[in-house]
């Protein structure tokens, strides 16, 4: 897998990214939310660099990683009213080999048949326009926890 055929290293080295692809740059990752996501909220968060599994990560991202799971899931708290979150990571899907661990807002709704790892069914919808994509992303980063 070269960075070329890498969806995720083409974002990351693309100038001017729009904040649906940038909630959150910090630590060594950026958080995006779900190009092809039918739930509002379903974030992915991505390494800068080219990695293919979570033993390949530095001391610097393994750390900066737990703070970034919890300050995204607070803010998708407060921007979805959600439950609590989902946090997944495969990077098996063709081109997407890069580390992605998937932050997903688990709703008090949520049907039986997308509980657990059936969430992925929101993949596998028409995904959210991308001006919906950026109305959330704003109301996202607008709700991230200030650092103490
Ligand atoms: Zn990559």
């Amino acid at each position: 897998m070269s960075k070329v055929d890498c969806y995720s290293c083409a974002q990351s080295s693309a100038e001017n990214l729009p904040i649906r692809e940038n909630v959150c740059c910090d630590g060594g990752w950026r958080v995006a939310h779900s190009f092809n996501s039918s739930l509002p909220g379903w974030l992915v968060i991505v390494p800068l660099r080219h990695i293919s599994s979570p033993d390949e990560m530095t001391d610097e991202e393994a750390e900066a990683l737990g703070r970034l799971i919890r300050d995204a899931s607070v803010a998708l708290k407060r921007t979805t009213n959600c439950e609590k979150t989902y946090v997944m990571m495969f990077a098996e899907a063709e081109g997407f080999s890069h580390v992605h661990f998937h932050l997903v807002p688990r709703m008090s709704d949520l049907p039986d048949e997308r509980q657990g790892p059936r969430i992925f069914a929101y993949l596998k919808e028409t995904p959210l326009s991308f001006a919906a994509q950026d109305e959330i992303a704003q109301n996202v980063r607008n709700a991230w926890p200030a650092r103490e």
